[in-house]
C-alpha cells in the first residue's frame, strides 16, 4: 500500500478549449488529504468523481448545480496514473485547455511540480467480480485482478485506421499513450461546429482524419495512434473513480459513454472492496 499523494507545486497552464475555441487558464494547487481531485470554478467545487459526470459527448463533463467543466480525461489520466490523489483544479472557463490534444503537457507539468508524499494510507478499490455492458457491438467488462490492466480494441471502416488493439497497466502510460492525439474526422467538422462543439479544434490539437489519411503534417505518431488515444482516454474517465482500482478491463469500440457505464454499474453493484 502506497500513501497519499498531492503535487509539491502548484502550477498554471494557459491553453483553448476544443469545444469553445476560447481561452482557458487552469490552476492546480496541492490540496490535503482525502480531498481527492476537486475542480473548482464559480464559487463550486466540483469533485472529480463519477456521481458529478453529466455528460459525455466526445468529451466527459462534470458539474455541480450550473457549473460545468468538460474535457476532464486528458488531465484525469495524467494525474491518475501518475499517483496523484489530491489537488485542487481551479478552471476558468468551463473547460480544461486541449493544449495539443493529447496528455503530454500535463505529464510534464506533473513531473515539474513533483509529487509531495502525504501522512495517510491511500484506499484502494478492488473489482470483487466480473461485470459487463454491451450497447449495440460495442462493449466494455472487468474482471478481479492483482494489478489494474487495460485490454482495448477499436475499429473503423477508415483504410488508414481499421482494426487496433493496445494492452497495458498505468506504468505504460507516459511512454506508450500521452503522446497519442485526440481524433477526429474532417467529415464530421461542419456538422460538430453547427452543434457548438470542436470550435477549438486543429490540426494543432487534433489528429484529423480525410478521406484517405491524416490531413496533420508528419502524418501518425504510431501507426496505431488511434487505440492508444482512447485507451489515455479510458484512464482519465477511470480516475473518476477516486482511487487506484485492481481489475483488467476489456473494452471493444468503447468511448467515454460506455467506460462511465461500467464504472457506474461497478459502484452500483458495489463488486468491490476496499482495502
Ligand atoms: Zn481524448
Amino acid at each position: 500500500m502506497r500513501p497519499q499523494q498531492t503535487l509539491a507545486r502548484p502550477f498554471v497552464m494557459e491553453g483553448r478549449g476544443l469545444h469553445t475555441g476560447a481561452s482557458v487558464r487552469l490552476s492546480a494547487r496541492p490540496a490535503p488529504v482525502h480531498s481527492g481531485l476537486v475542480y473548482v470554478l464559480g464559487g463550486e467545487r466540483i469533485p472529480a468523481r463519477v456521481p458529478f459526470v453529466t455528460g459525455t459527448q466526445l468529451a466527459t463533463t462534470l458539474g455541480v448545480g450550473t457549473q460545468r467543466v468538460s474535457m476532464v480525461e486528458h488531465l484525469g489520466a495524467a494525474l491518475y496514473t501518475a499517483g496523484v490523489d489530491n489537488l485542487e483544479i481551479e478552471v476558468e472557463g468551463g473547460e480544461v485547455p486541449v493544449l495539443d490534444g493529447t496528455a503530454g503537457p500535463w505529464v510534464e507539468a506533473i513531473q515539474r511540480a513533483g509529487l509531495l508524499v502525504q501522512a495517510a494510507p491511500v484506499s484502494t478499490l478492488r473489482v470483487r467480480a466480473p461485470l459487463r455492458v454491451e450497447v449495440g457491438e460495442s462493449w466494455m467488462e472487468v474482471e478481479p485482478s492483482e494489478q489494474l490492466r487495460l485490454t482495448m480494441g477499436v475499429t473503423f471502416a477508415h483504410p488508414a485506421i481499421g482494426t487496433q488493439h493496445w494492452a497495458g497497466g498505468p506504468a505504460d502510460f507516459v511512454a506508450e499513450l500521452s503522446w497519442a492525439r485526440t481524433l477526429g474526422f474532417f467529415a464530421d467538422a461542419e456538422r460538430l461546429v453547427a452543434m457548438g462543439l470542436a470550435r477549438g479544434a486543429s490540426l494543432e490539437n487534433t489528429l484529423v482524419f480525410g478521406d484517405e489519411g491524416p490531413l496533420n503534417p508528419g502524418g501518425l505518431r504510431a501507426p496505431d495512434e488511434v487505440v492508444r488515444h482512447k485507451a489515455l482516454d479510458f484512464f482519465g474517465d477511470l480516475s473518476l473513480i477516486g482511487a487506484p482500482v485492481l481489475g483488467h478491463f476489456r473494452a471493444w469500440r468503447s468511448g467515454h459513454s460506455l467506460h462511465l457505464a461500467l464504472l457506474r454499474k461497478l459502484l452500483e453493484e458495489a463488486a468491490y472492496e476496499l482495502v
